[in-house]
């Protein structure tokens, strides 16, 4: 048989009813034989995830605090699930031995990571299924990447193709034998090795929104929805801060060639959006969406005849590796390059650079910008169009946007303009206004 893994989201999980919907989605398809779950979410706006009172509870208890309000909250959460559904999974002693090792200095990763393994531990009772740790079969290597062998172990773990297994998500192991977790939202990640280990034909991400949106809901008053996305939409928009999937998820799955359906926990009925490897030549928009990031920082030389000094760009990028500042783009000229960087990223070196800089490269003139947003037009559709980009500027133009760095890749898959933060909303209103509306019609 065909499986199909069923990830499900913090809010897909938040209480006991929840519980009820991811039963009846479960039961709705045979083939979805994989469960991996979330630590419990929000039940409403303004309660703590289960996974930042988790992590309170390190910080507490790192600082000699008391860790008692923050650890109730998070035993209720989990004995108000176990006792609703009736499970009997004696999770109280377990949670009193958690509470233990945690005011005895466990490690925050394996803290963080008991939200994950504790909602496994309630969703495989109730669903009678298989509890499998990913201790056992997702695997760090010394550089914190993960694993290769991660596919052909968890592969194994779940090689029965007739039972049901519930994987808790966020967490693996490192080279130590230690709990190590994935960045935030890391259990998407989990899902898609998750699919690829067990060669799924589909990998579901449930959460709490039909689909993608092609824009920030917060920024642009209620943005279509996507039905239809390529992975390598999906990364360059989720990477350029459009939420809802992890950008380091896509990379397992697209590999293998497994498509991703990202549903509604609380809509099962709607279709949600399909992410393909190859899009059909005709799709309804000619855009899959805008997302953007803030506050980035632009390094910028001019330099006479730079274009004939050979290693010049080299020595450039070096100097931000010597400072093991990552770099995002590099949108070059014939007498100039600038660098931009995450102002994050760069912290207090910013000075440092740029005396480097001076020193190696001897520029006519050097600047350093700060306060920038960098959004993304990102479209498959965009390489087959003539008028994209002059579409693009027109709309910032009219908007009163003055746009500090353009960088197209060769791909076409996206345009991407630099702004300023005070802009950044302004920016996006006016590209989506332009770019969306107008729909591709098939007939
Ligand atoms: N619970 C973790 C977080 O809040 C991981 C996840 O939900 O994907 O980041």
């Amino acid at each position: 048989m065909n499986r199909i893994v069923s990830k499900f989201g913090g809010s897909s999980l938040a209480d006991s009813g929840q519980f009820l919907k991811v039963r009846g989605i479960l039961e709705k398809d045979a083939r979805r034989r994989i469960i991996v779950v979330s630590a419990p979410g929000k039940r409403h706006v303004g309660e703590a995830k289960l996974t930042d009172l988790l992590y309170l509870c390190h910080e507490l208890v790192q600082k000699g605090l008391s860790m008692e309000e923050p650890f109730r909250l998070i035993q209720n959460r989990f004995l108000e699930i176990e006792s609703d559904l009736k499970l009997g999974a004696g999770l109280s002693e377990e949670l009193a031995t958690f509470r233990k090792q945690i005011l005895e200095g466990a490690e925050r990763d394996f803290i963080a990571s008991r939200g994950e393994y504790f909602s496994g531990r309630l969703m495989s009772r109730y669903l009678e299924a298989d509890f499998i740790d990913p201790k056992d079969g997702i695997f760090f290597d010394e550089a914190g990447s993960l694993d290769p062998k991660t596919y052909d172990r968890l592969g194994r773990l779940l090689k029965d193709e007739a039972k049901r297994y519930v994987l808790p998500g966020f967490y693996g192991v490192d080279v130590n034998g230690g709990i190590k977790t994935f960045s935030r939202g890391g259990s998407d990640v989990s899902g898609a090795i998750a699919a690829r280990a067990a060669k799924a034909e589909l990998y579901e991400n449930w959460t709490d929104v039909s689909g993608l949106l092609m824009a920030d809901p917060r920024i642009v008053n209620e943005p279509h929805s996507l039905d239809l996305v390529s992975y390598r939409e999906i990364r360059e928009l989720s990477y350029m801060g459009a939420s809802v999937f992890h950008d380091e998820a896509v990379a397992p799955v697209r590999e293998a060639g497994i498509p991703i359906n990202i549903r509604n926990t609380n809509r099962p009925e709607d279709a949600g959006t399909l992410i393909v490897s190859k899009l059909p030549d005709v799709t309804h928009y000619d855009i899959a969406g805008i997302a953007g990031k803030k506050n980035f920082s632009m390094f910028s030389v001019e330099k006479t005849m730079m274009n004939r000094e050979v290693g010049f760009a080299r020595r450039f990028l070096e100097i931000f590796e010597s400072h093991r500042v990552s770099i995002e783009h590099c949108p070059t000229s014939i007498d100039s390059m600038s660098v931009v960087v995450a102002s994050e990223e760069m912290g207090d070196k910013a000075e440092n650079i740029l005396e480097d800089i001076r020193r190696t490269l001897l520029p006519d003139h050097l600047e350093a910008e700060h306060e920038l947003s960098l959004i993304a037009v990102v479209g498959e559709g965009m390489a087959r169009q003539v008028g994209m980009a002059s579409r693009v500027f027109k709309a910032l133009a009219e908007a009163k946007v003055n746009v500090r760095i353009i960088d197209q890749g060769a791909s076409e898959l996206n345009i991407i303009v630099g702004v300023g933060n005070a802009d950044y909303q302004q920016a996006i209103r006016a590209l989506y206004a332009e770019m969306m509306p107008r729909q591709v019609t098939d007939n």
